[in-house]
């Protein structure tokens, strides 16, 4: 069937994630009346658009999804139904499901690289395929010069319906937190306090529970506005600029490969941290700063069995259903500090991560999975730069990622492992009496600072406070890309916070236009 594309919107947004989701939500609520239109490199998932595949009941569908999600040469195992796959996998390029690797150019010869360097392509993008947890930040990983960040923040929390208590009644919830708190409350704020994890979820009273993708962030508002268009299936291979103003977007129909110019007064790229500076160096916008300091998050992860600890009958139940968050996990937070500068999440597993004895089986909750994150020590040098010469299988110019830890980095990664295991010893006994584990950098898949947001034009930032490129009138960037802070905690709140920053300031200059 042939499609119809716009020839001219008020705002054409790049990228169907939580970030762009967040743009055209606020542009709904704020400014019904402007036309806006979604483009989305990969497939539509399912119904409503951008539903996160953890809520597709039947596990043959989830799979389907997960493949579909994975750019233009799926994963060849085309049977697992397991959102957390490979999670605890020792290989050097680990992948999740609903997701693909970059397959060249994540090394270059002498450096570390990210060989995890992975992105998601479908309508909802990782926000598809995330876990949802959605820890504020604290200490230097704020962005000081945004103003009312908090408010922002409450925003984003509302768009992914953010929830701190959806699994307290989990079992051992509480006694995980208590011995936390014990061992790792001292000296902290009461906002940097072990805390439930927050999550972007809805528990429902029957128990089922509901993970947001981007489906929830565009939200009623946006998917009753009748001038909101998302196009699945469409590649942006070009900005526009026209006299140092952002003019439209040229798209390519991936159905069809027709091409098309959509005119647009303002253009948001929320194409993820690689494919947005990707998207502006093709479109000749290349400041200083694009593709620079970039920075994932140093990422260990250990487990334990809680110790002392009786099961209730409540606890009973088969813990093989459902490997992954379900209301028997509770999910604890130790938030960063700029003293303890580690980022840690604790999840209570209702399987073991690693094979027991045969006749060994867990009782839910009872086995206790750490993962630690470090802020990476921050280098201009650390960058994506792209080919001149060789395209990325969309035909798109093809990544070359430049990365090295640093001796910083090194000794903040080993401080993390004894962070950890300091934590685990005040649950219980390691599995296995195993070390805990570092994953290859990249294997965090929050990778941030290459179009990252300053608080002038000075060539160490891309974009302004309100997400505009320096330069550019009318283009903004969005996603993890834009953090200028070296944050541990997980980013998306943050990014989307940002991205209302961002809608905000295009709904006011649209209404002032009006
Ligand atoms: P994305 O969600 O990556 O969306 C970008 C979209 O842009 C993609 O759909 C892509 O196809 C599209 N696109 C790219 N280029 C083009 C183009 N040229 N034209 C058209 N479309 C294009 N984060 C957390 O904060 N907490 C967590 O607990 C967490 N857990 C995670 C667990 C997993 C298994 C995964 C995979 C991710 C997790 N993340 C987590 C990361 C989180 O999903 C991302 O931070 C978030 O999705 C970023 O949102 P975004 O909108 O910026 O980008």
């Amino acid at each position: 069937m042939i499609r119809t594309f716009p020839d001219s919107v008020d705002v054409a947004i790049v990228g169907s994630g939580p970030c762009g989701a967040a743009y055209a939500r606020i542009l709904s609520e704020r400014c019904p009346s402007a036309t806006v239109a979604t483009f989305e490199v990969g497939p539509l998932l399912a119904d409503p658009p951008g539903v996160h595949v953890k809520n597709i009941a039947d596990p043959a569908e989830r799979a389907r999804a997960q493949r579909l999600s994975e750019g233009p040469a799926p994963s060849a195992d085309a049977t697992s139904t397991d959102t957390m796959d490979g999670y605890a996998d020792e290989a050097p390029r680990l992948v999740r499901p609903g997701t693909f690797l970059l397959a060249d150019g994540y090394r270059q010869d002498g450096e570390d690289g990210l060989p995890g360097a992975a992105m998601s392509s479908n309508v909802g993008g990782m926000g598809a395929h995330w876990t949802g947890a959605c820890p504020r930040p604290g200490g230097s990983e704020r962005i000081g010069f945004v103003d009312g960040l908090d408010d922002l923040l409450a925003v984003g929390e509302r768009l992914l319906n953010v929830a701190t208590h959806a699994f307290d009644d989990a079992p051992f919830a509480d006694e995980v937190r208590k011995r936390l708190s014990g061992a790792l409350d001292d000296g902290r704020d009461d906002d940097r306090r072990v805390a439930p994890m927050p999550l972007a979820v809805i528990r429902h009273e029957d128990g089922r529970v509901t993970w947001s993708g981007s489906d929830v962030v565009f939200g009623e508002p946006t998917r009753a506005n009748p001038n909101f268009t998302l196009v699945p299936e469409a590649l942006v291979t070009e900005v526009i600029v026209v006299d140092g103003r952002a003019g439209g977007v040229r798209v390519r129909d991936q159905r069809t490969g027709d091409e098309h110019v959509v005119r647009a007064r303002f253009v948001v790229v929320a194409a993820d941290a690689l494919r947005t500076p990707q998207l502006l160096w093709a479109s000749g916008v290349r400041p200083r700063a694009l593709g620079r300091y970039l920075n994932d998050q140093p990422q260990t992860v250990y487990a334990v069995r809680l110790r002392d600890v009786t099961p209730g009958a409540e606890t009973q139940v088969d813990p093989r259903d459902e490997p992954e968050i379900v209301p028997q996990s509770g999910v604890s937070w130790v938030p960063f500090t700029d003293e303890e500068p580690f980022h840690g999440q604790v999840m209570q597993l209702d399987a073991s991560p690693v094979p027991l004895a045969d006749d060994d089986e867990p009782t839910p909750g009872t086995i206790v999975g750490l993962g630690w994150f470090c802020a990476k020590d921050v280098q201009e040098s650390d960058r994506v730069e792209f080919d001149e010469a060789d395209v990325d299988p969309y035909g798109m110019p093809a990544m070359r990622i430049h990365y090295r830890l640093t001796d910083a980095d090194h000794a903040s990664i080993a401080a993390s492992r004894e962070a950890v295991k300091r934590a685990a010893a005040a649950l219980g006994e390691p599995l296995d009496d195993r070390e805990p584990l570092t994953f290859p950098p990249g294997a965090s898949l929050h990778y941030q600072g290459t179009v990252r947001m300053g608080e002038a034009d000075d060539g160490t930032s891309v974009c302004s406070p309100t997400s505009q490129v320096w330069d550019v009138d009318g283009l903004y960037v969005a996603g993890n890309g834009v953090i200028p802070t070296a944050i541990a905690c997980n980013p998306t709140l943050t990014s989307v916070a940002l991205a209302v920053g961002g809608a905000r300031d295009i709904a006011d200059r649209l209404t002032e236009r009006n």
